[in-house]
C-alpha cells in the first residue's frame, strides 16, 4: 500500500507541475502570436517597399516628403527644413522624426 501512495502522491504532484506550466504555456502562446503579426506586418511591409517607392512623391505641395514614412510606411509625410553647419541643411520629418542633411 505504501508503494502505491507514493506512486499515487508523484503522479499528484506531475500534475501539479503541469497546471503550472499551462498559464505559463499560455502567455508564451499568446507572446508567440503577437510576435508572429508583428513580423507578418515587417515582412508586409519590406515586401511593398518597391512599390512604395514607384509611388513616392519626394516634394508634394511645396514640401520635401520624409523617405522613410513613404517607403517604411507607404504614408507621404511633410519635412521641415533648417539651416545646418557646414554647408549642410537640415530636415526633420514632422511626422517621426527621422532627420537628415542635405549638402547645398
Ligand atoms: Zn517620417
Amino acid at each position: 500500500m505504501e508503494t502505491e501512495d507514493r506512486i499515487r502522491e508523484l503522479a499528484e504532484e506531475f500534475v501539479a507541475q503541469a497546471q503550472a506550466r499551462v498559464t505559463r504555456l499560455q502567455a508564451e502562446l499568446v507572446d508567440a502570436h503577437q510576435r508572429i503579426e508583428k513580423i507578418k506586418a515587417e515582412l508586409d511591409a519590406a515586401r511593398q517597399a518597391p512599390q512604395r517607392l514607384a509611388n513616392f512623391q519626394v516634394k508634394r505641395d511645396g514640401d520635401y516628403q520624409c523617405p522613410k514614412c513613404g517607403i517604411l510606411h507607404g504614408v507621404q509625410a511633410a519635412m521641415t527644413g533648417s539651416p545646418g553647419e557646414h554647408r549642410l541643411g537640415r530636415f526633420q520629418c514632422d511626422t517621426c522624426r527621422f532627420d537628415m542633411d542635405v549638402r547645398h
